[in-house]
């Protein structure tokens, strides 16, 4: 097989060739977004330049034109997903998608319905569902994780019951980089009588994914972490689950018709999405989603994780680094603490040498806890990466530490 040629892929951003304080930019922090190719950054300019218009209301050419491309661009990411075109609802992000459908299952939840979560979400898929439990008395119970990262799957039969209403679980963790196997929770919570979904923020990112093939009910992802703009987010549902859903917002070009005394609903995906849509944005993603077709996925993720080989085996004998959570199998991210120093003041320190990195709880409190920590450091990499980077950001976090020792 060719090797992955990441020179010809890092060419394709431009924001890569920067400096930081007079270093070349080591760019650690795509699971909290992603640079954007020239192909998205072009699309979402020939938009604004060529063809701009609101969608959906006009008869005139510039309407039509821009209508025709933000719709080419939920069938290029329906494609990408291998979902129907009626399956994708655009949101302004991930956190948007996961709060549509908590807040559509609301209208159904009686006091004692039952959600289960895990330990390692994002608070994107913990918060939404806490509002059924404030508002509505629903049970919120979560999966443990184990001390290697991955989820104790053992005990998912024994949460499910006659009362659950939904599983949510996150494809790939965004601060351990755990991959977890959602087809087999989706037979699991199926056979339960649950519906599933599934966040794909960072999943979708590193690997191809057939929501079909997954058999889950609703399955969201961001667009700003898969290469494209900010603004812009997917919620996949299946026809019939889509359909069950009411309304999230009310307002324009959600509606069938209007009168004074009563309403009727446009069909799914038009009715989740009122008033003027990301227009711009949804383009955007929609090229960043062509910009992946013609990437080998495959060989990009075996790229991701030689990357993360190389930065374990350059720090192999630190020890005074903590590494939380490796599980078999993990995404290219990697969450750690370095003895005696602030999680902010390595990544400060860091970015001296260029290197960007996250320090915090990565929105992800309650995994944080878990692992007795208030706070890590986090690098994460990205397809346009490069072993020069990872040997890099060893060198930078080998300083670092002897800063503070
Ligand atoms: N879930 C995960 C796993 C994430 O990493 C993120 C982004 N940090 C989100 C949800 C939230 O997505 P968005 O930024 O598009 O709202």
């Amino acid at each position: 097989m060719m090797a992955f040629d990441v020179e010809a892929v890092r060419a394709q951003f431009p924001i890569l060739s920067r400096q930081v304080n007079g270093k070349p930019l080591v760019y650690l922090d795509s699971a909290a977004s992603a640079q954007k190719p020239r192909a998205v950054i072009d699309a979402m300019t020939a938009v604004m330049e060529s063809s701009y218009s609101n969608v959906h209301r006009g008869l005139h050419t510039l309407a039509n034109e821009t209508t025709d491309a933000y719709e080419a661009a939920r069938k290029s990411i329906a494609r990408f997903v291998n979902a129907g075109e009626n399956e994708i609802v655009f949101t302004k992000g991930g956190t948007e998608a996961v709060n549509l459908v908590a807040s559509g299952l609301g209208a159904t939840i009686k006091p004692g319905d039952e959600i289960v979560l895990t330990v390692m979400e994002h608070h994107a898929n913990i918060v939404p569902w806490h509002f059924l439990r404030e508002r509505l008395g629903a049970v919120l119970k979560f999966v443990p994780v184990l001390e290697d990262g991955q989820l104790d799957l053992a005990a998912l039969p024994g949460l499910l019951t006659e009362r659950t209403r939904m599983v949510a679980v996150t494809q790939m963790s965004n601060v351990l980089g755990t991959i977890n196997p959602i087809a087999e929770i989706a037979r699991i919570a199926h056979a339960a009588g649950a519906q599933v979904l599934v966040d794909g923020c960072q999943g979708v990112v590193h690997q191809p994914v057939d929501v079909k093939a997954l058999d889950v009910d609703f399955y969201v992802f961001s667009g700003h972490k898969l290469y494209g703009p900010t603004g812009i987010g997917v919620l996949y549902g299946k026809s019939q689950a889509l359909a069950a859903l009411p309304p999230y917002q009310g307002g324009g070009e959600m509606i069938g018709e209007v009168r004074l005394e009563a309403i009727t609903y446009a069909d799914p995906p038009h009715r989740f999405e009122a008033g003027t849509p990301p227009i711009i944005e949804a383009i955007g993603l929609g090229a960043a989603v062509e910009w992946l077709n013609g990437i080998d996925r495959k060989a990009a993720a075996e790229h991701e994780a030689r990357l993360y080989a190389r930065v374990r085996e350059g720090l192999r004998g630190a020890n005074w680094l903590r590494v939380i959570g490796e599980a078999p199998g993990k995404g290219a991210i990697m969450a750690f603490t370095v003895d005696g120093a602030h999680a902010h003041d390595v990544a400060q320190i860091l970015d001296r040498y260029g290197v960007a990195v996250r320090a915090g709880t990565h929105c992800a409190e309650p995994l944080m806890r878990r692992f007795g920590l208030t706070a890590s450091a986090r690098a994460s990499f990205a397809l346009y990466n490069t072993e020069g980077e990872a040997d890099a950001f060893v060198d930078a976090l080998t300083r670092t530490q002897a800063f503070f020792a």
